[in-house]
Order: C-alpha cells, then sequence, then structure tokens
C-alpha cells in the first residue's frame, strides 16, 4: 500500500457536513459526487496531502444511514492509496482476509475501490483505492 488517501466520515446531512468541515480544515470542498450505486453522496476536502471525505446517505435505507443508525456519526473508514488494486485484493486473501467485493467497483473521485471486512482489520473499515488512468494519451 501506498500511503493513506483519505479518511472517510459518515454525516447525516452533507450540507451541514460540508460547512463544519469548510470552517474547521479552512477550505471549501473540492468536488460533490454522488454514487448511485452506493446510494452515496460525498464530497472531498484537501488538506495539504491528505484527503476527508464526508459521506451521507441519499437513501433511509442505505449503507451510511444504516451505519449512522447503528454508530452514529463518525469515522466510518481508512482508504489506502494502492497501485494495483487486483493485486492487493490478491494478496490480502491470501493473507486471509475477507473482502466485501469480489471485484473492485468504481468508486468517487476516479477510483476503483474494494472494501475489507472490519471484523478482520480490528473494526476498522479498510478501503483500497487505485486511481482510475486517464483516457485518451
Ligand atoms: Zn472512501
Amino acid at each position: 500500500m501506498q500511503k493513506i488517501e483519505h479518511i472517510g466520515i459518515a454525516v447525516k446531512d452533507i450540507e451541514k457536513g460540508n460547512a463544519i468541515y469548510a470552517k474547521l480544515l479552512g477550505v471549501e470542498p473540492y468536488k460533490m459526487e454522488e454514487v448511485t450505486s452506493e446510494n452515496v453522496l460525498t464530497s472531498f476536502f484537501k488538506v495539504g496531502e491528505n484527503k476527508i471525505e464526508l459521506l451521507a446517505s441519499t437513501t433511509d435505507d442505505g449503507t451510511i444511514a444504516k451505519y449512522i443508525d447503528k454508530r452514529g456519526e463518525g469515522i466510518h473508514h481508512i482508504a489506502f492509496a494502492v497501485e494495483d488494486i487486483h493485486a492487493e485484493m490478491k494478496r490480502l486473501r491470501n493473507e486471509g482476509f475477507r473482502l466485501l467485493n469480489e471485484h473492485p467497483k468504481k468508486g468517487a473521485d476516479n477510483k476503483l475501490i474494494c472494501f475489507v471486512h472490519p471484523k478482520d482489520a480490528n473494526g476498522v473499515l479498510v478501503e483500497l483505492c487505485q486511481e482510475i488512468p486517464k483516457q485518451g494519451y
């Protein structure tokens, strides 16, 4: 793994979350993106080399809505940048980690992503993410 790519924070209301984190970090989010396959609305902040991702559910029964019902708002996952997500998934499977995704899926912010089962990582939901190469050159 290369580095922590971002930290994901579950929020009830993306606009309120944006306002709080803009105040806290002193920058506005550089992008907002809906991931319809996940029923989630995301926004991203850049702080130096690091990113914070806010996640809010777009439906009452989405993953993030369920998470907040159970555990409240807060840190939801830690994402690590990887160079080759397929190789990393294979490596982790061989180490005995359960992955929540059979294949990498398209996430927000131009990434291929995969989640590691939190029960296999001391209760932390770990996301692997690989930048999708830009097309056309
Ligand atoms: Zn994420």
